[in-house]
């Protein structure tokens, strides 16, 4: 019995190892290395996938972030001290594109059963210095509804989509990097569609938000010497972007095996100390499977370190994501006196358990079995 690894990285990637090398070799035998046609082939490619108008590749995710919010301030729809709607449950670097361009996060609630923003506690949080809202959807799940949109419409807020962990969910037949007014992916090599090293990108519809991005991870450039903003250097490069295309075309069926995966889990834990994750649903009880592509699959449990050593002694590597609120964060010190229970309840209760396109049916079962055979051990009475 060897140890069932978290995510192996290695074996992903074997999958392609023939048209990555052809790939790298093309690059190098091209003698041009940033901004040349394998970026613009992805970013095209990237485009049709997601249904955005315009997609521009850049360094990694967080990038993309900030640069739609840089952009929207040299628009002019954004400016210091505006408010953004964001959850409070999420991975740092969501709130990290909003304070590092002078913006104020407004943290959201999140839902226990979805782990993703409540939307329906959005509104109250509504002021006349709000102007955006940044979605996350979390560990794969969709986070999105009429009522979102609704929302937006009648308060005039863009809706930004921090879409690192959902490449390829749809909602109503539309992907997720196209619902709303501009989207941020990342191709950490851990994520659904992962490069080989960073990268990341921006979609949008808007043609002058995409210009902008453009410009501004390039020193502000939009053409050589002229910098017409206070820019920053930001690119997928060339590499990258030809590994990205190879990978693309076998991410729809990576996130079907995903499903697949989870639909065993779903099916095949049935200890009462856990809380299982879902589907979003079409109506009622109808699961919308598309709504869901897996990135992480997320337990609850009040009992998470018992259970992480439990399966850590039977060889199965598990994580948390994530431990610490972005609020209760070191780097938040003027956020840390905020108390946002159930984004601190879930951080105390959530273990990822292993889950990807390559994982095997026999590990999975192995998984399901140890989660099954946990139990507390209580001393009883004196
Ligand atoms: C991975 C991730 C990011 C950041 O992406 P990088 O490419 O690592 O910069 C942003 N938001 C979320 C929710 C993520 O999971």
């Amino acid at each position: 019995m060897s140890e069932i690894k978290f995510l192996d990285l290695l074996k992903i990637n074997q999958q392609h190892r023939t048209e990555l090398i052809q790939a790298v070799t093309e690059v190098i035998d091209s003698g041009w290395f940033l901004n040349g046609d394998f970026l613009t082939k992805f970013e095209q490619e990237f485009a049709t996938y997601t249904g955005a108008k315009y997609v521009v590749g850049v360094a990694n995710g967080l990038d993309a972030l900030k640069l739609i919010f840089q952009s929207y301030k040299e628009q002019g729809v954004l400016k210091d001290g505006d408010e953004v709607i964001v959850p409070a449950h999420t991975f740092i670097a969501s709130t990290l594109a909003v304070t590092d361009n002078k913006l104020v996060p407004i943290f959201v609630e999140p839902d226990l059963a979805s782990f993703n923003m409540d939307i329906d506690l959005i509104e109250q949080r509504i002021t006349p210095k709000t102007k955006a809202i940044l979605v996350v959807h979390l560990y794969g799940r969709i986070c999105w509804s009429d009522e979102l949109e609704r929302l937006a419409e009648k308060y005039q807020l863009k809706i930004i989509e921090d879409n690192a962990q959902a490449v390829g969910a749809e909602w109503k037949g539309r992907k997720t990097g196209s619902l709303g007014h501009a989207a941020a992916f990342s191709f950490y090599p851990g994520k659904n569609l992962g490069a080989l090293g960073d990268g990341g990108a921006v979609a949008t519809a808007d043609a002058d938000l995409a210009q902008k991005v453009k410009a501004i991870a390039n020193y502000g450039s939009g053409r050589k010497y002229e910098h017409l903003y206070k820019g920053i250097n930001s690119r997928l490069d060339e590499i990258q972007a030809a590994f990205l295309s190879v990978k693309l075309k076998s991410l729809d069926a990576g996130n079907e095996r995903r499903r697949e995966v989870a639909d065993r889990y779903l099916a095949g834990i049935t200890n009462p100390l856990i809380e299982l994750p879902t589907y979003p649903q079409a109506q009622e009880g109808q699961a919308d499977k598309k709504g869901h592509v897996w990135h992480l699959f997320v337990i609850k449990t009040k009992n998470r370190k018992a259970l992480q050593k439990h399966l850590a002694a039977r060889e199965i590597q598990t994580l948390i994501h994530y431990p610490t609120p972005p609020h209760k964060q070191a780097a938040y010190p003027e956020y840390n006196h905020f108390s946002y229970p159930a984004s601190e309840q879930i951080a105390e209760e959530v273990l990822s358990l292993p889950i990807s396109q390559v994982i095997e049916v026999n590990d999975i079962e192995e998984i399901i079995e140890a989660v099954n055979q946990f139990q507390i051990i209580t001393n009883g009475p004196n």
